[in-house]
């Protein structure tokens, strides 16, 4: 189990490059090694934002190694994903979450889960079929399941990816582009693929706040503007601050995620904390 509360204090382990080397072996030879059972998923609240109600939630991943407690996806993720290992331990991130997502929507709390999923596992085989053997198990509804992908994991091959993306929608599931804004592809050409949620990066929206007044928020409300258009639901990043906030709103998202919100916790407190935002 997690340790400590639901502040998602998590250890930042930073190594110096020749620690950085010893690290990664370690990471492959564990991950190889070790089961699946020292993975903790952590869950942060999306809300829309015309309403302040509880719209979903994020999966994220995170370690708990033996001897280095509770480790963020930035110490593993990479050498995860280069060794192959990402691919079994999302396999077992969708078993769990549609699971949990059943579960919560059984006890009248449906909300919709958001799974990330790796550039890797976007281009197998076997993405589809983990997807669907995942939806089988739990019984979740395939609408109550939004898979993340990142802008550079549909750029890169976009014809295959809209193969993909259409098995995946052909059985139900949600697809988003996650962390818009990082890359370099074209929102025209992003749109134009069967997605039906935009992520827009918390860099967009830091670049949004430290502009000047009228500037600050355009950039910002052309992307939205754009979206509405195209009937697809926005999602902003990293909402931190009140001006955040309020710079998000203005702009037009639909939904909103961050700090200021609430931060990842453990799967328990999930339940409270909608009742707290229910109440409120
Ligand atoms: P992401 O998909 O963009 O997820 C959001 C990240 O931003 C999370 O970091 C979250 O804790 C953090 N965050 C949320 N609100 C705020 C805020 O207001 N301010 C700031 N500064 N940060 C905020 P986390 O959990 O460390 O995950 C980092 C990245 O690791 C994720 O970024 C995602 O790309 C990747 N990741 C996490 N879990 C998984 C997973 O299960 N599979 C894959 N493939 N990638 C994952
Ligand atoms: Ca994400
Ligand atoms: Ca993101
Ligand atoms: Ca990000």
């Amino acid at each position: 189990a997690a340790k400590g509360s639901g502040r998602d204090r998590i250890h930042l382990f930073t190594p110096g490059l020749r620690e950085a080397a010893r690290w990664r072996l370690e990471v492959a030879n564990r991950l190889r090694d070790g089961s699946l059972d020292q993975f903790v998923v952590h869950y942060q609240p999306v809300v829309r934002l015309d309403t302040g109600e509880l719209y979903g939630v994020e999966a994220l991943l995170r370690w708990n190694h033996p001897e280095r407690g509770l480790l963020s996806p930035d110490a593993f993720l990479s050498v995860a994903e280069e060794t192959g290992q990402l691919i079994p331990i999302t396999r077992w991130l969708l078993g769990e979450t549609t699971r949990q997502a059943a579960e919560w929507a059984a006890q009248g709390l449906p909300l919709l889960m958001s799974v990330n999923i790796s550039a890797r596992h976007f281009s197998a085989e076997t993405l589809v079929r983990d997807v669907r053997m995942a939806l089988h198990d739990s019984g979740l509804a395939p609408e109550s399941l939004l898979l993340e992908l990142t802008e550079t994991s549909v750029a890169e091959d976009p014809t295959r990816a809209e193969d993909q993306l259409a098995v995946l929608r052909s059985f139900g599931v949600r697809v988003a582009i996650d962390d818009f804004g990082t890359g370099w592809s074209s929102l025209a050409q992003l749109l134009a693929l069967p997605i039906g949620t935009l992520k827009i990066d918390r860099s967009l929206l830091t670049a949004a706040a430290s502009l000047t007044t009228e500037a600050s928020g355009a950039v910002l409300a052309s992307i939205v503007a754009l979206t509405r258009t195209l009937g697809i639901r926005s999602v902003a990043e990293g909402v931190e601050t009140a001006e955040h906030l309020q710079l998000v709103r203005e702009a037009g998202c639909d939904l909103a995620q961050g700090y200021l919100v609430a931060r990842p916790m453990p799967a328990v407190e999930v339940p409270r904390w909608a009742s707290r935002v229910r109440a409120a």
